[in-house]
């Protein structure tokens, strides 16, 4: 276990993180869906530094030359802040009707619920407050919802500030995260990948909401069962659906104090290593590659810099291109040659259990090929994964 840090250690790993970041360049905020993906990808560093470091990924994949795929359009971003204005109107009625209907039937009606004001100061500011609000809603003993909240997660050794779009303190003391999406939900149920991205968002405030429990006198109980409201079919009225989050909380838990500590990784980087935008590509791209990274097909789906990783792991020959399950059944072969070179019998121990199914692979579709016409010297594709001429293509 590293020592614990001091204001010290803090202080000097600060000024070492914006050195990396660039002279004047403002520090971006991990939210929560960049939490989920990175605790997706526990082994890469490149995330993990780059993000603890605050830099925006959107902006480097651009200066790198390959720009991301992600974002939301401003038209999706407008409609999602309209709807949720409308779940959140007259005191937020109808979020705290959706949520006494699905989580808590037995409790009294929501009527006059409290809204604390969470106004403060910058995002410490901001969870203190959020904190003193959830102690006095929970001591209240009444319905309470707190809107936009501030919580802080401690992430790789920094602090993360998280916003979900609510928490309601229930009559009984416990706490309930409401995340609002803007995707439909069609005859009660809604995209199921799209859901699952809300559930692991959503676990990421139930374990931040933990930490402020824990914290407290009298620990209160954080609700498992967050709630998902959503448009109604093709409407712009809300409905809502309970989602249980606590396997995509045990597993985030996990991965998150899996994660190194990124002052670690800071100090395996040479001085002078910068990640400023305006820096010349050649110089960006080459403090890139000082960041080790386990490329995976699904990065596609959770970070900006994967076209950027995807190139280098597909021009360096690198096995995790391929998917992660392909990655572990090859086990010590890491690159495309490698398992070429073992399959040809050029290269490898025969008795590695991957190294002898590939051998058996290769001359099982060898023999396939022979008793098609074509030929055992027809029997591999080339590295770059082309079918041989004259090879049927199946
Ligand atoms: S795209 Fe690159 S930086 Fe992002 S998680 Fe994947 S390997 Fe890491």
């Amino acid at each position: 276990m590293p020592p614990p840090r001091t204001r010290e250690t803090t202080s000097a790993l600060r000024h070492r993180l914006a050195e990396l970041r660039g002279p004047d360049v403002p520090a971006k905020a991990l939210d929560a869906r960049a939490l989920a993906a990175l605790a997706a990808n526990p082994g890469c560093k490149r995330r993990a530094l780059l993000d603890g470091a605050g830099v925006n990924k959107t902006v480097l994949a651009d200066a790198l030359g390959s720009p991301s795929a992600f974002g939301q359009s401003q038209f999706a971003f407008m409609r999602g802040n309209a709807f949720e204005a409308r779940v959140k109107a007259d005191g937020g009625a109808e979020l705290l009707r959706l949520v006494h209907e699905r989580l808590d039937p037995s409790a009294e009606p929501p009527s006059g619920a409290a809204v604390p004001d969470l106004a403060a100061m910058g995002p410490e500011g901001r969870a203190a407050r959020t904190a003193l609000a959830l102690r006095e809603a929970t001591e209240g003993g009444g319905w309470a919802l707190l809107d936009h909240p501030m919580l802080a997660l401690e992430v790789a050794g920094s602090p993360a500030f998280l916003e979900p779009d609510a928490v309601v303190v229930h009559p009984d003391g416990t706490w309930t995260v409401v995340e609002i999406k803007s995707f439909p939900m069609l005859d009660g149920s809604a995209d199921p990948a799209k859901v699952g991205a809300a559930a692991r968002q959503s676990a990421v405030y139930v374990l931040a909401l933990e930490d402020v429990a824990a914290r407290l006198d009298q620990v209160p109980r954080v609700r498992h069962r967050v709630l998902l409201v959503c448009p109604k079919d093709f409407t712009n009225l809300p409905t809502a659906a309970v989602v249980d989050v606590r396997k995509q909380r045990a597993v985030t838990r996990r991965q998150l104090t899996r994660l190194t500590r990124i002052e670690e990784i800071a100090d395996a980087l040479p001085p002078g290593t910068c990640f400023a935008p305006d820096l010349p590509p050649e110089q960006l791209t080459a403090a890139v590659e000082l960041l080790p990274a386990t490329y995976a097909p699904e990065c596609l789906a959770a970070c900006e810099l994967a076209f950027h990783c995807r190139a280098r792991a597909r021009r360096e020959g690198a096995v995790t291109s391929l998917g992660r399950s392909a990655r572990a059944e090859l086990g010590g072969l890491t690159t495309v040659d490698d398992v070429l070179a073992a399959a040809h019998g050029t290269a490898g121990d025969p008795d590695d259990p991957a190294v002898a199914a590939l051998r058996r692979a290769a001359r099982l579709r060898a023999e396939a090929l022979s008793a098609a016409g074509y030929g055992a010297g027809a029997a591999l594709p080339d590295r770059a994964g082309a079918v041989p001429e004259g090879a049927p293509c199946r």
